[in-house]
């Protein structure tokens, strides 16, 4: 069990329940960052008596600093202080739950750290997950993935030959609007996109599962930590959200993971593995639940799936463009300035227009990710 860590997004949903497995297993928590100040953040702080906190917006630093005078706590702020915390000598394990690809340079800071990641920041390893993981295998950082599917899928190949993997089969809730045509996702609102019937998340990841955007991204995510070929993974609608992943080997066998939805088993996974340790999360009663259903996701109704596979199947900076080109469209669609199917149709545009780099380097990849988000932008009504 990793016996302290450090906390990239200590105030979103991923990094609350963190605190909540950390504070179960009585495990230190050494620094927290945050993007801004919040009531939160200072009582997470008063709670967690970390020896750092950063946060990146520096006024939210200031204020911070200001508030937790009393408390021996270094304050430090912007990106550096992002990767100062993702390095922070104190901690065995850095998680990180930041969103978007503020997450890739303090995600490489660990690594270099030689940290265990537990890796719960997705555009990281859709944007640069060459480049992140091959730097992990040069400098024997851990890598383990906190998302559902991914834990779900680390589990099943845990004391596995790695050649005897088949398939990956990722499985998707479908989000509120599955069985839906494209005429009423048209209409459909930021309200109701919300309304995710089995998952407690963040609004940008809530909206990805209402488009099934989360599972392409998933899909390159799981293309880059088990490093297999898109062909090889295979997306599965399971609207009861237990089984969380499946892997088939070659011998046609196949082993999934199963709990109730609860993300703080994943979590918890990242941090005791390979061990396991008593959790907050309920046990499963599968007679209760009755049945688990499994159907193919529609594709021609849910585009950003399709876009996804192309994006991953194009490699270089595709994936990239993807991400950004969805991130900048997804914030539009929640402040109601363009309708729910605009977000595939600009990711599409974006896909299109800008050139792919093959090989590209960190630089490459995040001018390619700015370059995709101008284009939403500048395309957006009153862009
Ligand atoms: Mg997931």
């Amino acid at each position: 069990m990793q016996k302290s860590i450090s906390l990239l997004g200590s105030t979103g949903s991923i990094g609350r329940q963190t605190l909540d497995v950390a504070e179960n297993l009585n495990i230190r928590v050494a620094a927290l960052a945050a993007g801004r100040y919040s009531p939160l953040l200072e009582q997470q702080v008063r709670a967690f008596r970390p020896a750092l906190a950063a946060v990146y917006d520096e006024n939210g630093a200031r204020e911070l600093k200001a508030r937790a005078r009393d408390l021996p706590v270094r304050v430090v702020s912007g990106e550096e202080g992002l990767i100062e915390a993702a390095a922070v000598q104190e901690a065995e394990c850095v998680v990180t739950a930041v969103v978007g690809t503020v997450g890739l340079k303090p995600t490489l800071a660990a690594i270099e750290a030689k940290k265990r990641v537990a890796l719960a920041n997705k555009e990281t390893l859709v944007c640069a997950g060459e480049i992140v993981m091959n730097r992990a295998r040069e400098t024997g950082a851990e890598i383990i993935p906190v998302d559902s599917e991914h834990s779900a899928t680390f589990q099943c190949l845990a004391g596995q030959a790695g050649r005897a993997l088949r398939k990956i089969i990722l499985t998707a809730s479908g989000g509120p609007f599955r069985g839906k045509s494209r005429e009423e996702l048209g209409r459909m609102t930021p309200e109701q996109a919300l309304r995710h019937p089995s998952w407690k998340m963040g609004p940008k990841v809530t909206i990805d599962s209402a488009t099934l955007m989360n599972k392409g991204l998933e899909l390159i995510e799981a293309m880059r930590l088990f490093s297999q070929p898109e062909e090889n993974i295979d997306v599965l609608v399971h609207p009861q959200s237990i089984v969380h992943s499946m892997v088939a080997f070659e011998d046609n066998s196949v082993l999934a993971q199963l709990s109730v939805p609860d993300m703080r088993l994943p979590i918890q996974y990242a941090l005791t593995y390979p061990g396991r340790a008593p959790s907050l999360t309920a046990p499963l009663d599968l007679a209760d639940i009755g049945s688990l259903t499994f159907e193919k996701p529609d594709e021609a109704v849910f585009g950003c799936l399709k876009l996804a596979r192309r994006a991953a199947s194009m490699g270089g900076t595709a994936p990239a463009v993807l991400n950004a080109a969805n991130e900048e469209a997804v914030g539009l669609f929640l402040q109601g300035k363009i309708s729910f199917l605009d977000i595939e149709a600009y990711v599409g545009l974006a896909l299109e227009t800008i050139r792919n780099i093959s090989r590209p380097s960190l630089v490459e990849i995040l001018m390619a990710d700015e370059e995709a988000r101008r284009l939403v932008r500048a395309r957006a009504p009153g862009g």
